[in-house]
């Protein structure tokens, strides 16, 4: 390696500081930067990319299943923010007021809004009028803001985040429910088939879920350092929000209801899950789902053989082009091969095909995958299904690694210290029967910083009410009260 090369390297491994090896890759890799006031990053181009595949994929799949995006204003009208008491107290702390436009002093404080219910839900109440007008389900994609006082942490940790909110209305229970296992089980889909992310599902436990909510349920992802990060959740509002903002509708028999509403919602924190469960000690790894450049040719050329190498190397980008794989040529002059060798190591590209006089001359291509290195030489001929098979290859390999991961990191403990034994030497998940008291939570979350991340679900069949199922033992791991719950503790992001 050249000098140039090493400083573009990582220099932090993942297993020892895996906090500073994940800010490193973050800015090596070209994905965000520090913003001049704390708590904000800038998201740079290949970020922004991955941002946006996410957001392809979900956004499809919303559209696919009756949901149209609107906008609503960035700022909040206190007295919008005040209607919903539970929605005050639940964000009050963290929202960041407006309170002077140019000179003049606001008569009322602005929110920067720190989610939307507050102003949406009075536009569903007059969209709403008749059974007709339901299910009504829109979405936005926006950033909001918590003002939170924590350490920056790119993508995982910042006041301003960037993500889609969903708002629906339902004329009763049942299509709240069905619509709040839609959305889990599309986010789900997201993070396994496109993030190549297993999850967990489940709920969070009652003095958890998002203020106002009747239940909020989530899927949760385990990192490699043994963490756990909340992927996405998805809420049943019941008809709290829709008490306190009148959204109501005229029935069959013209009789006014009160209608019942869910929200769900996925953030970038999906890009920190992504960087953490695949990168490794040479930068950033990502699935060929979602990599902004899937393949990249590398041209291996001396003076005399360069034309026929960059013609042939030419010859192979355009086939792979064409068949819609997201292909670079990395034909500049100015660098050797050992150096795009290791940016493209360092910026994630799934697949590398390397391509010399030799394989010019014997009509052949040999291909290197990222993650782990391992070399072929295949044909010329027939490329595009090679190439596709290979990156299929690499997907299920990542996926595999990581589910092999959270399989092995689902442990059962029955007492305090088991829990706290587990958690401090495996980390990953402890499964417990559990009372149901907060208290017993805090008693571990005291001593080690984890909490209780989910419960499991009910085999759901479509109309669940998102029950627990009981535990097989029936004594709370933390007190020994009778439990007739369970829950997963872990450490959390
Ligand atoms: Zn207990």
């Amino acid at each position: 390696m050249s000098d140039e090369s090493q400083e573009l390297g990582i220099t932090e491994t993942k297993s020892h500081k895996p906090g500073e090896w994940y800010a490193e890759v973050v800015q090596k890799a070209n994905l965000a930067d520090y913003a001049p006031m704390g708590g904000f990053i800038v998201t740079k181009p290949r970020g922004y990319a991955i941002w946006e595949g996410i957001q392809d994929a979900l956004d499809t799949r919303f559209k696919e299943t009756g949901v149209d995006n609107v906008y609503f204003p960035l700022f909040i009208p206190e007295s919008f923010l005040e209607r919903e008491k539970d929605v005050v107290e639940g964000f009050d702390p963290e929202v960041a007021w407006v309170t002077q436009g140019g000179h003049e002093e606001l008569e009322e404080r602005l929110a920067v809004r720190p989610t939307s219910e507050s102003i949406i839900a009075p536009f569903m109440a007059d969209w709403t009028r008749s059974h007709r007008d339901l299910p009504l389900r829109i979405n936005q994609w926006c950033s909001v803001v918590r003002w939170e006082a924590t350490e920056t942490k790119p993508f995982f940790r910042t006041k301003e985040f960037m993500w889609q909110e969903g708002h629906t209305a339902h004329a009763d229970d049942e299509g709240a429910w069905e619509e709040v296992w839609t959305r889990l089980d599309q986010y789900e889909e997201v993070y396994e088939d496109v993030l190549a992310i297993p999850v967990l599902r489940g709920k969070k436990p009652e003095h958890d879920k998002f203020p106002g909510a009747d239940t909020t349920t989530t899927v949760e992802a385990l990192m490699p350092d043994g963490k756990s990060v909340q992927g996405a959740t998805s809420h049943n509002l019941g008809q709290s929000f829709a008490d306190a903002f009148d959204i109501t509708f005229a029935d069959e028999d013209e009789e006014e209801q009160t209608a019942y509403t869910t929200s769900w919602g996925l953030s970038w924190r999906a890009i920190g899950a992504l960087i953490m469960t695949h990168s490794d000690d040479q930068g950033l790894v990502l699935p060929p789902t979602i990599a902004p450049t899937q393949v990249a040719i590398v041209p291996i050329w001396q003076a005399d053989t360069k034309d026929e190498v960059l013609e042939y190397s030419r010859e192979i980008a355009d086939d792979l082009e064409a068949a819609g794989v997201r292909v670079e040529l990395d034909d500049r002059d100015e660098r050797n091969p050992g150096f795009k060798f290791n940016e493209h190591e360092l910026n994630g590209v799934p697949l590398r095909l390397e391509i010399g006089p030799n394989e010019a001359d014997d009509g052949e291509v040999t291909l290197v995958h990222r993650p782990d290195s391992e070399k072929a030489v295949a044909d010329r001929e027939g490329i595009v299904d090679t190439v596709e098979d290979h990156l299929d290859e690499i997907f299920d390999r990542l996926y595999e690694t990581a589910e092999e991961n959270l399989e092995e990191n689902v442990r059962e403990a029955h007492s305090p210290e088991d829990i706290l034994g587990t958690i401090g030497k495996h980390g990953g998940y402890v499964k417990t029967p559990w009372c149901g008291d907060q208290a017993c939570e805090e008693a571990i979350k005291e001593k080690i910083a984890a909490e209780i991340v989910m419960q499991p679900l009910e085999d759901e069949g479509g109309q669940s009410a998102g029950e627990v199922p009981e535990p097989e033992r029936e004594e709370c791991g933390v007190c020994g009260e009778p439990a007739d719950e369970i829950a997963y503790f872990a450490k959390s992001y």
